[in-house]
């Protein structure tokens, strides 16, 4: 099974990736966590990806799909793929769908998770997210147990240096103008199911689950 998310900024993706993988025994890959460790590591592509990371910009097409190819042609990724962040505009989408034809494969579910502007801008305002585990937290919504403290392993909690409310703005712009075009490529391919992804985690989780299960028994899928 490949899954693909989208959504704007702050929509909720890696939060509902990550438990969409855990219930599903698929690897979660994330392409804005691979690069944040490639710049942590001092990597030459964490060199290459943090001025573009940190102005809210893309990171180069080259770049980003080679690292995710890479990603995909790691044994576990055998297990299916939960993508989240990848693909962003319309070349990595078709980047992507060649490497499964090659392997025989195709991504089977698109999960959209539609949330209003206003409510994308006020969780990234609030958001902190656990550095080791990754573990995200909102300062109204989702705070942790312990102040400043991770629930999972006490690790002091940080905030995204691009969750800053002009980059905000840049990023949220960037999505508009290069990733909501993804919609209409994954609709016509009959394989996205839009989420209002401005309602509780719970309910978003149990629709998105609806929607697998809805392709598992090979019934419509949007
Ligand atoms: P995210 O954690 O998904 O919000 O990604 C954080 C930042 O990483 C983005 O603002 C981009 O600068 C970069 N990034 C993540 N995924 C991609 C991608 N598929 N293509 C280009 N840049 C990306």
């Amino acid at each position: 099974m490949f899954v693909v998310f989208l959504g704007a900024p702050g929509s909720g993706k890696g939060t509902q990736a990550t438990s969409l993988a855990e219930k599903y025994g698929l690897v979660h890959v994330a392409t804005g966590d691979l690069l944040r460790d490639a710049v942590r590591l001092g990597t030459e592509l964490g060199a290459k990806a943090r001025g573009y990371m940190e102005r809210g910009e893309l990171v180069p097409d080259d770049l980003v799909v080679a690292m995710v190819m890479d990603r995909l042609s790691q044994p576990d990724a055998a297990r299916g793929v939960v993508m989240d962040g990848f693909p962003r505009n319309l070349d990595q989408a078709r980047a992507l769908d060649r490497a499964l034809r090659e392997r025989g494969l195709a991504v089977d579910l698109v999960i959209y998770l539609r949330v209003p502007d206003a409510v994308l801008v006020s969780r990234l305002a609030g958001r902190w997210e656990c550095p080791s585990c990754r573990t995200p937290y909102h300062e109204v919504s989702s705070p942790p147990r312990v102040a400043g403290k991770c629930d999972r392993c006490g690790q002091p909690l940080v905030q995204r240096p691009d969750d800053r409310p002009d980059t905000v703005r840049r990023r949220l712009q960037v999505y508009l103008e290069q990733t909501a075009p993804l919609l209409e490529y994954y609709r016509e391919q009959g394989v996205l199911v839009e989420v209002d992804g401005d309602q509780p985690i719970p309910e978003v989780s149990r629709q998105i689950v609806a929607a697998v299960e809805a392709l598992k028994r090979g019934g419509p899928r949007g």
